[in-house]
C-alpha cells in the first residue's frame, strides 16, 4: 500500500475505534415513508422531506417539463448565460412566498451560507453564532476570515456579552467602514429539533446595532400562517436582514436560497462567490422547487402541514408513554418535525439503530462530528405521508429494541 493510502487507512481505523465510522447506503426507491435498501423494505423516519413533496407527482411532472423545454443542464454560470426563465420564475415565487422584495437561488443551502457570509464579512468583522449552528454556517464563518464567536445554545446572556465585546472592539476597517457584526442562528435546529429564540435575538441585535441572518432550513413550509417559516410565526420577518433556507427539505427539490431586500440580492449577485463561480442549478431542480413552493401555499400544503403536526403529536404522546427522554423542545412548548432520542454513547446509538433496522424501521444514529461527542442520538423525522399506523409501528419497534437492549445488559 502506498504511504498515502496507508495514512488514510490509519485515520479510518481510528474513526472505527471511536464508533464513528460511517458508510453510504443506497436507496432502491424514491424518498418516502417506505424505502427499499438492499432488497428489504423499511419504514423510514430519516428524511427531511417533511411535506412528502420529493416524490410528489406534480413536482416530478414539472421537472420533466422543464427538462423538455430547457434541457438537463444549465450549461453556464448565472452571470454568464446560465440564467434561464425557470431561475427567474423560482426567484419571483420565492420572494412572493416569503414576503420579501427579492430572492436568489443557489445550488445548495450550503452554497448559500458560504456565499452570503463570505460576501458580507471580512477580516475586520465579527460573526456571532449559536454553538449548535449547522456546519455550513461554521464553515462559512471560517472561510470569511471574520472573527468567530459562539454563544452556548440559545444562551441570550452569552450572546449579549459577545455583542458588548464586539461593540467595544469596533474599529474602522481597511475600507474605512466600521466593523460589521453579524449574528447567525437557525430557526429550527437540525439535530435538536428545538427553536431559536428569534424574538429575543432580534431585540438584542437591534439594541447593539448588529445584523441578523436566520437559517430556516427546517422551518420553511411548516410554520406561520403562510408556512413561510418561524420568522413569520414570530412576526419578525421584516426585522431579519438575511433569511436563508434550502429547497431540499420541505420544498422537496434541491438548492438553497437567500431572501431579503432587493439591494441585498443585487449585492450578492455581484459578490457571492459560490453564486458567481458555479454553474446555475439545473432547470429540473429549480422548476420542481417552484412547484413545491406553490403546493406549500395551497390548500394541499395546509393539509400536508397539519398532517405533520398530527403525526408529531402522536409520536410525542407515544414516546412519553415509553418514558423516552426527548429534546428540550417539548418542555418549552415549541415543536418541530425533528424528534431526537438522546442516547449519549456513540456505540449504543448505533446498536439501537441496528436493532430497529432488524425490526424493519430505519432511523439514523447521529454521532460526532454532527453532534458533540457523547451526545449521540437517534434522530426521528416525521413527514406528512406517515400514517398513524406508521407511528404506532415505530413506537412498538422502539419498545422492543429497548427491551432487547435491557436483556443484553443483564448479567448471565
Ligand atoms: C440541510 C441544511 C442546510 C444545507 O442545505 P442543503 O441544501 O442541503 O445544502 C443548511 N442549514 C441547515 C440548518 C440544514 O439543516
Amino acid at each position: 500500500m502506498s504511504e498515502f493510502l496507508a495514512e488514510l487507512s490509519e485515520d479510518l481505523n481510528s474513526i472505527r475505534q471511536q464508533g464513528l465510522y460511517r458508510e453510504l447506503r443506497a436507496l432502491e426507491s424514491p424518498q418516502a415513508p417506505r424505502i427499499r435498501i438492499a432488497g428489504r423494505e423499511y419504514l423510514s423516519f430519516s428524511s427531511n422531506d417533511y411535506l412528502g413533496l420529493a416524490n410528489h407527482s406534480r413536482l416530478k411532472q414539472t421537472a420533466i417539463d422543464a427538462i423538455e423545454h430547457f434541457g438537463a443542464g444549465a450549461g453556464s454560470s448565472r452571470l454568464v448565460a446560465g440564467t434561464l426563465a425557470p431561475h427567474q420564475d423560482l426567484e419571483q415565487a420565492l420572494a412572493q412566498f416569503k414576503g420579501t422584495e427579492a430572492a436568489l437561488c443557489f445550488c445548495s443551502g450550503y452554497a448559500a451560507a458560504v456565499g452570503v457570509i463570505g460576501a458580507l464579512l471580512g477580516r475586520s468583522d465579527v460573526i456571532v453564532i449559536d454553538k449548535r449552528a449547522h456546519a455550513c454556517i461554521i464553515d462559512a464563518a471560517r472561510m470569511s476570515g471574520a472573527k468567530l464567536r459562539a454563544f452556548a445554545h440559545n444562551d441570550l446572556d452569552g450572546l449579549e456579552h459577545i455583542l458588548q465585546w464586539a461593540n467595544g472592539n469596533s474599529v474602522r476597517g481597511s475600507g474605512g467602514r466600521s466593523t460589521r457584526v453579524l449574528v447567525v442562528t437557525e430557526s429550527v435546529f437540525s439535530m435538536d429539533g428545538d427553536c431559536g429564540r428569534l424574538a429575543e435575538i432580534v431585540e438584542l441585535k437591534n439594541r447593539y446595532g448588529a445584523w441578523l441572518m436566520v437559517d430556516e432550513a427546517h422551518a420553511t413550509g411548516l410554520y406561520g400562517e403562510h408556512r413561510r417559516g418561524l420568522a413569520e410565526a414570530y412576526g419578525i420577518g421584516d426585522q431579519i436582514e438575511i433569511q436563508m433556507g434550502t429547497l431540499s427539505k420541505a420544498v422537496g427539490s434541491s438548492g438553497g436560497y437567500i431572501v431579503g431586500a432587493r439591494i441585498l440580492i443585487e449585492f450578492l449577485v455581484n459578490r457571492a462567490r459560490s453564486f458567481i463561480y458555479s454553474t446555475a442549478p439545473p432547470p429540473a431542480a429549480v422548476a420542481a422547487a417552484r412547484a413545491g413552493i406553490e403546493i406549500i401555499q395551497s390548500d394541499e400544503g395546509a393539509r400536508r402541514c397539519r398532517a405533520v403536526w398530527d403525526r408529531v403529536a402522536e409520536l410525542m404522546d407515544g414516546l412519553s408513554r415509553l418514558k423516552r427522554p426527548t429534546n428540550s423542545a417539548a418542555s418549552d412548548g415549541s415543536k418541530s418535525a425533528i424528534i431526537p432520542l438522546l442516547i449519549g454513547d456513540e456505540g449504543e446509538a448505533v446498536t439501537i439503530a441496528s436493532a430497529l433496522r432488524e425490526r424493519g424501521v430505519f432511523v439514523p444514529a447521529i454521532r460526532y462530528p454532527t453532534v458533540a461527542r457523547g451526545a449521540a442520538r437517534l434522530r426521528l423525522s416525521v413527514t406528512a405521508d406517515h400514517t398513524s399506523a406508521d407511528i404506532q409501528q415505530l413506537l412498538t419497534a422502539l419498545a422492543q429494541a429497548d427491551e432487547a437492549s435491557r436483556q443484553d445488559a443483564l448479567p448471565n
